[in-house]
This record gives structure tokens, sequence and C-alpha cells, in this order.
């Protein structure tokens, strides 16, 4: 027996329904709670399809008046059958990289093989009660290492008790509501004369079937001899079900049948001597619950099993005077058709594994159970209505939404699955600089994963530069460039890439991403139409939309595409915007072409060549330098953050632009000027770039190595001209699966999912250095070759068949 501080409640746990004593189970089993009598549950007990023996729990108050009854169970439940987004391949990989992983246990308050609440109270106070039942179900959780704990069809009227629940971090969601038809009516013929004319006559013809295929339905109270076909049925059913929950067993049926007062039957729908399908039903004094079906699918749609089936249950509930039918959960739309109300119903869960991610997990759940939305009137009157499905469609979550405006903040939950499933990857903490090597948790990693292309982020003589500026400038300038904060190396700075990019004038911004919006803001208006790439980066996405200006996507890197929206928009006034070399996919800008299409069209064009400078071109000045086109691009970007080895960001020009930039560009006068550290780094960098040109041929061989190498192990690789190695695995869990492999061998890349990329188009980024050595590329190599799997990287002939 164990106590609990609470309120004096204490709680006593049978493994049995045997050890049940009949006074507690006479007192608390009524059939209108538990819907379940004691024959039944020791039925389902002796058929093994518990995992194991599930808790009975006692509570008595003050250790001997009885306070309430509770049942709980674990099982194991496979997590990918609540999860429709991945590819069966993305699970086979999963489980073979990490054995178990969508293997989750959960501790079940509720029944098995039924429904209705897990729980009841039968005296005292419902606050101490829920919260000692709370407490002991989390006891359970414990002992069991169970990862979730689910309570499951909480009526909605028990919504005000579920309050303590809630306070322990438990969330509801919407569970699977019960189809439940009220037998208003004295009898069959009485029902069936309520419908309308055209849903009798659609029932007639569905039961004509009986007589044109010489079937029949019969009630069995024994069923020894078709238990393998009942079995076979049931699970064609569940297969095709999205209810993954329950796997009935053989046993299950023999013990149902031999256990005398289950009050279970079956009736079977039997063409000849052959069952065509069944539907187990069990009875309590008010209602027929049908708790499972089986169908054979080679026959149902011919023979209209399904509907036949349900309809002799409505008969068999008449023929017994109850006052209902419960045709349970799944196929509503059917149900519906026949009149049911459905009759919603709560589920509470809390994961234990990581309570944080309780949210996400309420969410998983909840868009596993499909919603239906037709709506059909049965009944020639509207006094017989089935619950209008739309309303319970729409009808709002269990908990009423609150007007607070951090709401979606507080229900973030995207990142709670990949936490759940340890597979969450973002903000890793590292110990060291972006060098070839890093550390993390004083472990070696290999940094494939950095933007500091030219390595020079770690480099001293970069270093010394940022020491040096400090010694000189202090650290910070406090100020707007505008006013007090402009100094002579930041002019300095802006002359050089100027000159760098072949420009006439350059104006720096705080970060790339500043810079891009702080000029987009400025440069485009209300009135203009900005022709962007559908890939672009999210700062220009982001400057266009401050502006106000009307955002046009074109197709990514796709000339025709944007050639038909110049022409579509052809006098108005125009601006073309894009990255030269894009960041994920690697992919580069036909730019001869664009210029060519700008100047047909009389656009104005800005290019972002952020993951340019520093790879492509003479002096890594760039695409547009490498192809000789700087003069005819009106605004050039870039940022520190990447080659040049620090942050910041940079926006090159003419004169006259540059000028009404510097005192109209609100990114740039509302915002203090670079620290001087920074613009000592990105100086010398600048320098260090333009003189080590070999450097920058050995970061564009050592990617194509290793590009092709990944290519030769099977991986789906693209070839950039720049430094990045774009992996498609196309699935975001895939994505973050691989992450975590390759992470935990030591190398580490970037996970790139939406909205980075397109669904469907997730990849790992890999990024070299000019840094890292050949030996480091074949290290990293030899763990993509050891990580592979059967299932990954897919074969051509697989990856065709997708
Ligand atoms: N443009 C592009 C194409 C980028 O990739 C980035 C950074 N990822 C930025 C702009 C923003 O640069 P920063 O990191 O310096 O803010």
């Amino acid at each position: 027996m164990k106590t609990l501080e609470q309120k004096k409640l204490t709680f006593s746990i049978c493994r049995k329904i045997s050890q049940i004593p009949p006074e507690v189970w006479n007192k608390l089993s009524d059939p209108a709670i538990f819907g379940f009598n004691r024959s039944f549950l020791q039925a389902l007990e002796d058929s093994s399809l518990y995992e194991e023996d599930p808790y009975y729990l006692i509570f008595h108050t003050n250790g001997k008046d009885l306070a309430g009854l509770a049942v709980a169970y674990t099982l194991t439940m496979d997590f990918s059958h609540f999860d429709r987004d991945h590819p069966e391949s993305v699970y086979k990989v999963l489980n073979q990289w990490y054995p178990g992983i969508m293997q989750i246990k959960v501790l079940e308050c509720g029944f098995l093989t039924a429904l209705g609440k897990g729980f009841h109270r039968s005296g005292g106070e419902p606050h101490t009660f829920m919260t000692n039942l709370t407490r002991a179900l989390e006891e359970l959780a414990l002992d069991n290492g169970a990862d979730i704990i689910l309570v499951r069809d909480v009526p909605e009227s028990a919504a005000e008790q579920m309050r303590e629940m809630k306070k322990r971090g438990f969330l509801p969601l919407r569970g699977y509501p019960l189809a439940v038809l009220d037998l208003h009516w004295g009898s069959f013929e009485e029902y069936y004369d309520t419908l309308k004319p055209g849903r009798r006559k659609e029932f007639r013809k569905k039961l004509r079937k009986l007589d044109t295929y010489g079937m029949e339905v019969r009630l069995l109270t024994r069923w020894d001899h078709y238990i393998p076909q009942l079995l076979e049925q049931w699970n064609e059913v569940e297969s095709r079900s999205d209810y993954h929950h329950e796997k009935l067993t053989a046993p299950y049926f023999a013990r149902l049948q031999d256990t005398p007062g289950t009050d279970s039957f079956i009736l079977g729908l039997f063409e000849k001597e052959k069952l065509l399908g069944f539907s187990l039903i069990h009875e309590t004094p008010e209602e027929l619950f049908c708790s499972y079906v089986g169908l054979d699918y080679e026959y149902s749609q011919s023979r209209n099993s399904y509907f036949i089936l349900n309809l002799k249950i409505l008969e068999e509930g008449f023929r017994r005077g109850k006052e209902r039918i419960n045709l349970g959960i799944t196929s509503y739309d059917f149900k519906q058709l026949m009149g049911c109300r459905l009759i919603p119903q709560t589920y509470y869960v809390k994961s234990w594994r990581d309570p944080e991610t309780t949210r996400g997990i309420q969410k998983y759940l909840e868009d596993s159970i499909p919603r239906t939305i037709t709506s059909h009137s049965s009944f020639k009157e509207v006094a017989y209505p089935g619950t209008d499905l739309e309303k319970e469609a729409s009808s709002p979550s269990p908990e009423p939404s609150r007007p607070d405006p951090f709401e979606r903040l507080y229900s973030f939950s995207r990142s709670h699955i990949l936490k759940f499933l340890n597979l969450y990857t973002f903000f890793p903490e590292f110990e060291s600089a972006q060098t070839p090597e890093v550390f993390y948790k004083g472990r070696r990693i290999l940094m494939m994963g950095s933007n500091s292309y030219r390595g020079l982020a770690a480099r001293k003589e970069v270093r010394d530069a940022a020491r040096e500026a400090i010694s000189r400038y202090g650290t910070g300038c406090s100020g707007s460039p505008l006013l007090n904060g402009t100094l002579d190396i930041h002019q300095k700075l802006a002359g050089a890439l100027a000159e760098y990019t072949g420009k006439e004038d350059a104006l720096l911004y705080s970060t790339g991403y500043q810079a891009n919006l702080g000029a987009l803001s400025t440069l485009a208006k209300p009135g203009v139409v900005v022709l962007m790439d559908e890939r672009c980066h999210a700062s220009l996405i982001d400057g266009v939309l401050l502006s106000r200006a009307r955002l046009i996507r074109y197709k990514h890197t796709d000339m025709a595409s944007l050639e038909k929206k110049l022409r579509e928009h052809r006098g108005s006034s125009l601006l073309i915007v894009t990255d030269s070399l894009f960041s994920m996919e690697g992919t580069t800008v036909p730019l001869k072409k664009l210029v060519s299409l700008k100047e047909e069209y009389h656009a104005r064009l800005m290019i972002d060549e952020s993951h340019a400078i520093g790879v492509i071109g003479p002096r890594g000045a760039g695409l547009a330098a490498r192809e000789g086109l700087s003069e005819r691009i009106d605004v050039l970007m870039g940022t520190f953050s990447k080659s040049l080895a620090a942050q910041g960001g940079f926006i090159a020009s003419d004169n006259s632009l540059i000028a009404t930039l510097k005192h109209e560009s609100r990114g740039h006068i509302f915002s203090a000027s670079l620290a001087p550290p920074l613009i000592g780094a990105v100086s010398k960098a600048l320098e260090i770039i333009g003189r080590e040109e070999e450097q920058r041929l050995i970061l564009i061989q050592n990617t194509a190595y290793m590009a092709d190498s990944l290519a030769s192990l099977g991986y789906e690789v693209t070839r950039s001209e720049g430094a990045i190695i774009p992996l498609y695995c196309r699935d975001e869990l895939l994505t973050f699966a691989l992450y975590r492999k390759l992470f935990d061998r030591g190398v580490f890349v970037n996970p790139v999912v939406s909205p980075a990329v397109p669904k469907g188009s997730e990849l790992l980024r890999i990024t070299l250095m000019a840094t890292h050595t050949r030996q480091e590329i074949d290290k990293a190599l030899q763990v993509f070759r050891e990580v592979k799997t059967d299932n990954f990287p897919q074969n051509e002939k697989e990856k065709n068949e997708r």
C-alpha cells in the first residue's frame, strides 16, 4: 500500500481483477462509467493481450472510505504509425540507425479493447482525488519507464475535474469521438420510416444484397470455428485504418466466448458457410457497443458488408430494448449516414520522457486523429439529428483559446518531436574557434558546416588585426555612423570593398541581414515591382516586405520564368533581386542572361554575393567580378560573416546611390557602426584573400573532390561552383537523423529544413574551408561510408519509384 502525502489519500494496486475485493468492485463498477463488467475484464486479462498485467488502482480516504478506482496499463506504441509525413523507407533507416527509436512506451489510463473513462471517483473531494490520481499515474510511469502518460476517453462533462491534471502539465487533445445512435424509436421499422426517402431507398438497395447473394447475418455466442477468420478479417480492417492501437489475438476471441458472463456476442455475415465479415458486440443494460469489425475486403464492396453489419446491430439493439447503440470510433462518415451523433472525447497527455515536449506530443497525437468534415442529414425531421459533423470538426479545441498575444509563442511545438526522439540538433555549443577541427563537450569534431570558407576566422594575422584595432580604437563606436560612429578605418574598408567589387563606393552595415534589410527597404518603395528568385535568402525577402513594394517570385535560377514576369510587368518600375551563389543549394545564377534581361526590360538589379565572395572569381571578388559584369549590376551586396571572417555587411554601388543610402537607409543610420575589432579583422581578411589566390583554388578542388566522393558513395549531392555541397535527404526526419549520426561519429554538418528549403528538398549542407586537409576530408568520407544503410542512400531505382 502506498501513501501519498496529499490529504491522506492512499491507493493500493491490484494486478489481477480477481484481487479486487468484490465490495470495491460492486461499488465502483457501474457499467455506465466503465462500460464493462468484471467477466469481460477477466477475459481480457486472461487473453494475454496486455504486455503486462494492468494496474487497478483503488483509492481510499483515511485508509478506509473508498474514494475511487482507476485502471492503467502499459503498451508499446509504434510512433511511426501516427505520423504520415514520412515515407516507410525513412522509418526503416531510422530503425537501422537507432533501433527502437520509434517504439514509445505509453502508460495509459483506460482499457484495452474497450472505450470509456479509465477512472472513477466515488466520493470525497474531486480536487484531492484528481491530484492523487495524477501522482499515482506519474509514479507508475516512473516505475515502468514510460515515455508518455495518456488518459483516454474523458467525456467533456469531466473537463472541470481535469484541472488538476493540467496543473501537472497534462494537455488535453481531441480524441476519437464515439458514434452513438440513440434509439428514439420503438422499433427498427419506425426508425426506417423516419429516414429521408432517398436514404431509405439507398439502404433498401444495399440490404437487398442479402437476397441477391443469399447472405444472412447470424448471431454467434460461440465462435471457436471462426477464430482464424475473425483474426484475419480484423487484421484487414486494422491495417487499413488510422488506428493502430491494439493487436487482437486468438486467445482474445477464445476467452471472450469461454468466460461466462462477458456479455459479448458476434454478428457474422455469412454467404452460405463463408464468413464475409463480423461485428464484435458487448452488451450493457443500456447499450450495445461494437468494439471491433472485421471484413473480408474481397467481398466487402460488392456485398456492402459493413453497411449490413451495422444495420443489423441496430436491429439487434431494438430487439433487446436498448437505449442506444454505440458504434465506437472511426468510419464516422458512414456512421453518420445511419444517423449517429458523435460524442466528443478528450484525451489528456503528458510527455513523461521530457515534459517540455508535451505540447508537441499532444499536437502529434491530435493530428493523427482524422477529422471528419462531411455532414449528412438522414432523417425527414430534424428532431433526430445526427451530430453536425461540421460543427464537431470546427468546434474549438478542448482548451478555449485565450486572447493572449503570446499564445502562439507558448504553443510552439515544432522542435518537440525531435527533442522527444533525441534527434534535436540546433544550437550545439562549441568550445573553440571555427577551425577544421572544433571542440564540443571536450570532443574533437570535424567542422564541415562553417561559412568561414577561407578559414580566416581563426587565423593569427586576422586575430592580431582585430586586437590592434581594439588597442587603438577601443571595443565599440557607441553611435551611429551618421553622427559619432564613423572611424577612419570604416571609410578605408568601404573604399577597399568598392575597389574589390568594382563599384564606385560602398556602405557598411552591422550584419549582412541588416544590409539587405536596410538597403532594400530604401531602394524599393510602394509602386515598385520586385522580381525575386524563389530561393532567395530571407533577408532579401524581409527587406522587400519592409519596403512595401510588390514582391513577385520567379522560379529558381530560371531566366525564362523571370522573363515571363518581366514581360507581364513591362512598364512598371522594376527591380530584380537575387543571390549570385545560393546559400543552401549551392546553385549559381546565369548572370550574363540575367544582366541582358535587366537591360532589355529597363529594370534595376541587385545581387547578393554573400557566398561567392572569397570563393568565386579572381581574388574571390564574386560572380559579378568573374563574369566582368560588375559595372552593369546596379547594387552588389556582401557579408563579413563568411569568407571575411567576422561580422557585418556591405552594399556597393555608384556614388550617388550610396550617398542617398547613407542618409536614408534606416538600417544604416539607426544602428551603431561596426565595432573596431570587426573592421580590423575584415580589412585584414580582405587583404589576405586578395593575395592568396592558391588557397581559393584549393578550396574549390577540395569541394569538388568531396562532392564527387559522396556521389560515388550513393548520396544525392550536387556540384557547386562555391564551397557548398548540398546532400539531399528529402525528408526532415531523415535529415536530422543523419546529422545526428554523423555528429555522434565526429563530423558536423548543417541540417537544412523548411523554410530554409522547400519541403521535400531537405538537405545536409556541407561546407568546406580552405584550411581543411585531404586527410580530414577522407576521414569525414569514411564516416559517410560507415553510416550508409541498406535503405539510405537509396539506389537510383528506388529513388525513381518514389
Ligand atoms: N545573404 C545571404 C545569401 C546569406 O546567406 C546570409 C547569411 N546566411 C545573409 C545574407 C545574412 O548575412 P549575415 O549572417 O551577415 O547577417
